[in-house]
C-alpha cells in the first residue's frame, strides 16, 4: 500500500440523479464513519454489504441523512483499501452536509484522481485501465463508452504486453549472443530474424493507430457544418436531426468545453455541429471574406451538411460555395422536394463528383433517414459496429505508438543499412519503453501525477 491516509469525496456527478454517494477510501474509512453512523455495529457486518441507517452530525447530534452504507473491506476493491460508500437520497445539500462531517471527522478531500491513482498504486488497474476509467467519465456516446469498458478491461494493455515481450525476447537474445558467443546451441540471431520481428510489432502498431483515427470521431464526435444560403433550410435541418436523436453528452461537473446542444447522435455516432465562422448563415459571406478563407474557415470541420433548395434555380452564391467545399469531405441535400422542382438537377450531379446527394423535404419530414445513412456510409462502412476492434483512442497513448513506431523504423532502417545488432537494439529496446509508459511501466512519477491530475474529482 502506498498511501496511509483516508480520502473521501462525492462521486457522483453534482445534482444528477436520485442518488449521490459520498465515497471514502483508506485505513479509517470504516472508523470514520462509524462515528457518525446511526444503525449496525459496522466493525462487526460481512464485507460488501450494504446498511441502512442515519448520519448523525457529532456536533449538534441532529440526524443529517437517512443513507444506505456499503461496507468494502480490502483488497477486494477498486482501491484495494477499505472502501465505504455513504448512499444520500437526498439532493445536493444535504450530500454536501454529510461530506463535510466526514471531512470533520479525519478523512481528507481527494485530489481529482486520487481514487484511481491509489487503484493505480496499489497495483489494481494498470496505467491505460487508469485513464480508461477518466475516458468513460468523459464518454459522450454508447460506442465511447464501450471502447472505454473495453480498454478498462485490459484489452490495450494486454496487447501492449505482447509486443513488448515480443521486443524484450529479440532484445535478450541478441544479449545472450553478444555475452556468450560460445553458446552454440542459442540461434545467432541474425539480421534477418531482427527484421521479421521488428517489421511483425510495426504492423501490429500500425493497424492499432489505423482505428485509433475511428477511436478519436467516435470520442469527440464528427465536426459537422451545415452550410448553404438563407433560407434553404439549414435550420430545420439541425432540429430535424437534434429531434430524431437525443442530445448524448450529460453535464457532468470537470468537463469543461463540451456544450450540450452541439452534439446529436447520429447511428451511433456523435456529430458535434460547429458554427464555422459564420459560413453557415452565408447571407454570401464567401463573396465578402473569399472563396480562399472561407475554405480555412470550413477545414476543421470533418463533415459538410451542404443545402440547397429543390424550388429554387442555381445561384452564384451555390457554385461559390461548390468551389469552396472542393475536395474536403461533403454531402449535398437537396431540400423542399415537396414544392415544384427548379433545380437543375443534372448540373449538380456534374458539381458533385463523387460525393453523396440526398433529397428531403424536412417540412415533411421526408428524406432524413436517407441522409443519417449517408452520414454514417462517409465516415464507416455502413452501421458501425466497435464490436471486436481494440480502439486507441488516447491522445497520450496515440502519441507513444508513434513514437514506439518511429524507433522501430529507426531500428529498421539501421537493419537495412547492415548495422551490428547491438546497435540496432537501441532503437528496440526505445519502443520497449515508449510501449512500456502507455501501460504505466516505465513511467515517471511525475507522468504519473500529471495523468491523475486530470481526473474529475471522486474518481
Ligand atoms: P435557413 O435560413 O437555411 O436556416 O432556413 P430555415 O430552416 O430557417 O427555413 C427557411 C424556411 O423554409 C422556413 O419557413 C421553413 O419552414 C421552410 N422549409 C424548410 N424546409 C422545407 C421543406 O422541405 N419544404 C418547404 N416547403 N419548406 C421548407
Ligand atoms: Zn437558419
Amino acid at each position: 500500500m502506498f498511501e496511509t491516509d483516508t480520502i473521501t469525496a462525492i462521486s457522483t456527478p453534482i445534482g444528477e440523479g436520485a442518488i449521490s454517494i459520498v465515497r471514502l477510501s483508506g485505513p479509517d474509512a470504516i472508523e470514520i464513519t462509524s462515528k457518525i453512523y446511526k444503525g449496525k455495529d459496522l466493525h462487526e457486518v460481512d464485507s460488501h454489504t450494504i446498511h441502512y441507517g442515519k448520519i448523525i452530525d457529532p456536533e449538534t447530534n441532529d440526524v443529517a441523512e437517512e443513507v444506505m452504507v456499503t461496507i468494502m473491506r480490502g483488497p477486494k476493491t477498486f482501491t484495494r483499501e477499505d472502501v465505504v460508500e455513504i448512499n444520500c437520497h437526498g439532493g445536493l445539500v444535504s450530500v454536501k452536509r454529510v461530506l463535510e462531517i466526514v471531512l470533520s471527522q479525519g478523512a481528507r478531500l481527494a485530489e481529482p484522481g486520487e481514487f484511481t491513482k491509489r487503484a493505480f498504486l496499489n497495483g489494481r488497474i494498470d496505467l491505460s485501465q487508469a485513464e480508461a476509467v477518466m475516458d468513460l467519465i468523459r464518454a459522450k456516446t454508447d460506442k465511447a463508452m464501450n471502447i472505454a469498458l473495453k480498454q478498462m478491461d485490459g484489452r490495450l494493455s494486454s496487447l501492449i504486453k505482447r509486443y513488448r515481450q515480443s521486443l524484450l525476447e529479440t532484445v535478450a537474445h541478441v544479449e545472450v549472443n553478444i555475452d556468450y558467443p560460445e553458446y552454440d546451441d542459442v540461434e545467432e540471431m541474425s539480421h534477418e530474424m531482427m527484421k521479421e520481428k521488428t517489421k511483425e510489432v510495426h504492423a501490429e502498431i500500425e493497424e492499432l493507430l489505423r482505428v485509433a483515427k475511428q477511436g478519436k470521431i467516435l470520442r469527440e464526435g464528427i465536426a459537422t457544418a451545415i452550410i448553404g444560403r438563407p433560407n434553404v433550410g439549414k435550420s430545420s435541418l439541425l432540429n430535424a436531426l437534434v429531434q430524431e436523436n437525443k442530445a448524448i453528452v450529460t453535464d457532468i461537473p470537470g468537463t469543461t468545453r463540451d456544450i450540450i446542444e452541439e452534439y446529436v447522435n447520429v447511428r451511433g455516432i456523435p456529430l458535434r455541429l460547429i458554427d464555422t465562422a459564420g459560413i453557415r448563415e452565408t447571407e454570401d459571406i464567401v463573396e465578402r471574406i473569399g472563396v480562399e478563407r472561407s475554405r480555412q474557415a470550413l477545414k476543421e470541420a470533418d463533415l459538410i451538411l451542404f443545402v440547397l433548395n429543390y424550388n429554387e434555380e442555381l445561384s452564384e452564391e451555390d457554385l461559390r460555395l461548390f468551389e469552396v467545399i472542393k475536395g474536403l469531405e461533403y454531402i449535398v441535400i437537396i431540400n423542399k422536394t415537396d414544392l415544384t422542382q427548379k433545380l437543375d438537377i443534372e448540373k449538380v450531379k456534374e458539381l458533385v463528383e463523387d460525393k453523396r446527394i440526398v433529397s428531403t423535404s424536412l417540412l415533411k419530414e421526408e428524406g432524413i433517414d436517407e441522409l443519417e445513412s449517408a452520414i454514417a456510409d462517409s465516415f464507416f462502412a455502413g452501421e458501425i459496429d466497435s464490436g471486436d476492434l481494440t480502439y486507441v483512442s488516447n491522445a497520450r497513448h496515440i502519441q507513444l505508438l508513434r513514437q514506439a513506431m518511429q524507433a522501430l523504423e529507426d531500428a529498421m532502417a539501421s537493419l537495412e543499412m547492415g548495422m551490428p545488432l547491438d546497435i540496432v537494439q537501441i532503437d528496440v529496446t526505445r519502443t520497449w519503453e515508449f510501449l512500456g509508459e502507455i501501460i504505466g511501466d516505465t513511467a515517471s512519477d511525475s507522468l504519473i501525477d500529471q495523468l491523475f491530475s486530470q481526473f474529475c474529482l471522486g474518481k
